[in-house]
């Protein structure tokens, strides 16, 4: 797909949702949000839902978190128009409730579809409920910081998935905004170890020696929210990716 066919199917998914009336939150929105970013980014961010001034705007991240998320990005040399920004649910639940499980299914075509023509090595889901759609069972204060392959009966097939608090957990708990600070500077790494993952499985599927285990992404273990259940934890002797300010961090370009 080319980069210009890659914009055409983004927006004909957009338009679609624009005009969505397939669950109820259709009722109460002033417009919807469908995402926005670039087309052909490595990258893709997944928020939960609409906000208020998102409704409004029909820009995802707009309000205050938005601005976190736009400064967590910047940390490690990263803008908004190098992602691709978008959420579980388009249409903003009311009073911002968490949205229901029938609404995130009612929804989740629009996201497969932006995925599939993206393709993107790495997905970032930002909280809870964007995490259960990628890692179902997975608990944000056990994996957060670290990533993974989606569940087999998830989408973003080929890519990893890199779990994030939801950058609006930090204005209402003050102690998490140094964990997403931290957990940001992991990101980079992580997207190292996607690409080095796709070109082991490309290679594989040349008829080439058979790809390694992929490289585990470590787990961010500060203190409050080191993983308890070994089951997701991550490995601890595993390496650690490039901090921010060393080379390969935040001077990692997306697409290279
Ligand atoms: S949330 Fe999604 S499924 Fe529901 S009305 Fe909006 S676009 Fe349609």
């Amino acid at each position: 797909m080319t980069p210009g066919e890659r914009r055409e199917a983004l927006e004909a998914v957009a338009t679609e949702v624009r005009a969505c009336t397939r669950c109820r939150l259709h009722a109460g929105r002033t417009r919807a949000v469908p995402g926005e970013g670039s087309a052909d980014t490595e990258v893709v961010l997944v928020g939960e839902g609409p906000g208020f001034n998102e409704d409004r705007q029909g820009r995802p991240f707009v309000g205050a978190a938005g601005a976190f998320l736009t400064e967590l990005l910047s940390t490690v040399g990263w803008r908004r128009e190098d992602v691709f920004i978008t959420n579980v649910v388009k249409c903003r639940p009311p009073e911002n409730r968490d949205p229901e499980p029938d609404e995130i299914a009612a929804c989740a075509p629009f996201l497969s579809r932006q995925l599939e023509v993206m393709d993107p090595a790495l997905v970032v889901t930002l909280g809870r409920h964007s995490l259960g759609t990628f890692l179902p069972g997975a608990r944000i204060g056990q994996v957060h910081g670290t990533a993974r392959p989606p569940a087999a009966s998830a989408w973003a097939d080929g890519s990893l998935v890199f779990a994030m608090y939801h950058p609006a957990a930090a204005l209402h708990q003050g102690s998490l905004r140094r964990t997403l600070l931290d957990d940001m500077q992991r990101v980079p790494g992580a997207l190292l170890d996607a690409r080095e993952r796709r070109a082991l499985a490309a290679g594989s599927a040349d008829g080439q020696a058979p790809a390694p285990a992929a490289p585990a992404v470590p787990a961010a273990l500060d203190d409050a929210d080191a993983p308890d259940d070994p089951a997701v934890a991550a490995d601890p002797a595993a390496p650690l990716p490039p901090a921010a300010g060393e080379p390969g961090a935040d001077q990692l370009t997306l697409f290279s």
